[in-house]
């Protein structure tokens, strides 16, 4: 279903970028280095898909790849990067807003969560938009490799019950390894689904 199906479309730094919105798509967000391009790349089935979106002056773009000719992959610019200038910050806070209240055809919103890090108020920020841009969010944990037995059980309480206080968060929660492939298939699924 997924492997070879994707290629980069385009980046876009403004609305009016978006392309026409003429099928479904699913985004991902998460901190820098939370291990999103990885994940993207696993999903894809592609090695150099996502470092695209990985390039210096790439990363604060919206970056769209086809998958197939029914869906959109969506990566979206990481956040929480120290020493990110503010105006920079700012700008692109205002348009992720725009792009999560906006967006017509976006069907769900993947968080990514580094497993060994949990939630953090940066991450809160952007559930709280997201509570507020009728989108469902799924949280996705990251790097589930590096996280064993008693430590993974407390790190999925803490991210439980962080997602409880946020209306739009879907309760499921997906463990993921792109190094060992663990819940790649899980995560193809409901992206499919
Ligand atoms: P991004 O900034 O969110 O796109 O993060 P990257 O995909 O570039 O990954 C950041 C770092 O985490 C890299 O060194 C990756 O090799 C590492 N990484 C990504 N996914 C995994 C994983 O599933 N397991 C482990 N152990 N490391 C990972």
């Amino acid at each position: 279903l997924f492997a070879g199906q994707s290629e980069f479309l385009k980046g876009v730094v403004a609305m009016a970028g978006l392309p026409p919105a003429d099928r479904l798509e699913v985004c991902f967000a998460g901190r820098s280095n939370v291990g999103k391009s990885t994940l993207i790349n696993a999903l894809t089935g592609t090695k150099a898909l996502a470092r695209a979106s990985n390039t210096p002056g790439r990363t604060q773009e919206i970056n769209y790849f086809t998958q197939g000719p029914d869906l959109y992959l969506v990566d979206l610019p990481g956040y929480g990067y120290a020493n990110a200038p503010l105006d920079k910050v700012q700008k692109w806070q205002r348009l992720l807003k725009q792009y999560l209240s906006g967006r017509p055809t976006l069907r769900r919103a993947f968080v990514l969560i580094d497993a060994r890090h949990g939630i953090k108020p940066v991450d809160e920020e952007i559930l709280k938009l997201l509570d507020t841009s009728a989108v469902t969010f799924q949280a996705v944990l990251t790097k589930a490799d590096k996280v064993k037995g008693k430590e993974m059980d407390k790190m999925l309480a803490q991210v439980r019950g962080a997602l409880s206080k946020h209306p739009a968060a879907y309760p499921e929660i997906v463990l993921t390894s792109s190094e060992k492939g663990e819940g790649i298939g899980t995560l193809r699924a409901i992206i499919a689904g």
